[in-house]
């Protein structure tokens, strides 16, 4: 009933939305679970203590993941308390900036690139070191990495279409490690970024063949099945949850 027992993970952004999720669904598997989160400090502690309360075990880790020595020691720190092992990293952190092209600051593409692209590789290698057979790296990316249907989501679209790629990659060079590594896409999730009681929600709905947002459980559910002892021969996926919004 614990699919996870004995298994150590790393989550970056999971104080809140969909990272919290998957921090609660993966203690609730039976891992130890660190995660990272850039500022949500008291969010971040309390949901250590509810994890620690309900006989899990959490560490909540403050990092900015555009700050690549700080999550590479997060990721030490993290492998030292559970005992020198990370078996499963959820890539999670992601940010999301829109605007048109034409006006789009070079501060804002940064920014993005830093923290949805180059976090990814960064955390990756940093977690590689301590990732033996039957590893598994997941990122969360999005269906707009596939269909981009409103303007003024072009960064965000191209750093997410990045996952793609790096996963395609990423898993051929893993797989004789025996290291899985894959891509989650949502579509439209239940968070602060993306609440389903926004002006934009119906816009969104009414491109899908679910027409409602997912709650963050919901995308946690398929993390947990990917990051599982029984997914795997599931490697190099970009795995749509997206209420049929790219269909
Ligand atoms: P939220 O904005 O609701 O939560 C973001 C989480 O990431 C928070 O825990 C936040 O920490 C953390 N975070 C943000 N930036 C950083 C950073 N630089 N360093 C460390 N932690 C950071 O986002 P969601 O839960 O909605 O999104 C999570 C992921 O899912 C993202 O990659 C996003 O692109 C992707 N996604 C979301 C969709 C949606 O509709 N919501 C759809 C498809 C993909 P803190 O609390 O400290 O700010």
């Amino acid at each position: 009933s614990k699919p996870l027992f004995n298994k150590t993970a790393f989550v970056t952004g999971g104080s809140r939305g969909i990272g919290a999720a998957i921090v609660r669904r993966l203690a609730r598997d039976g891992a130890a679970v660190a995660f990272t989160y850039q500022s949500s400090a008291a969010v971040a502690e309390a949901l250590a203590a509810e994890i620690d309360a309900a006989g899990g075990r959490a560490l909540a880790i403050r990092a900015d993941a555009a700050d690549s020595a700080a999550l590479t020691a997060a990721i030490a720190r993290a492998a030292a308390e559970f005992g020198g092992r990370i078996d499963i990293l959820v890539n999670n952190a992601g940010l999301l900036k829109l605007g048109p092209v034409a006006e789009f600051s070079l501060a804002d593409f940064d920014q993005t690139v830093a923290v949805n692209i180059r976090a990814v590789f960064v955390a990756s290698q940093a977690a590689l070191r301590h990732m033996g057979p039957g590893g598994r790296i997941v990122n969360i990316g999005s269906t707009n990495a596939e269909r981009m249907p409103f303007a003024g989501g072009s960064v965000y679209a191209m750093s997410k279409s990045a996952l793609q790629g790096l996963v395609q990659g990423m898993a051929r060079d893993l797989g004789p490690r025996g290291i899985t590594v894959n891509n989650v896409q949502p579509g439209p999730v239940n968070t602060d970024m993306n609440p389903e009681s926004s002006d934009f929600a119906a816009g969104m709905h009414g491109l899908m063949a679910l027409p409602r947002h997912a709650q963050p459980d919901e995308i946690a559910a398929m993390v947990a099945y990917v990051a599982g002892p029984e997914a795997g021969f599931v490697t190099g996926a970009n795995l749509m949850i997206d209420g049929g919004f790219a269909a």
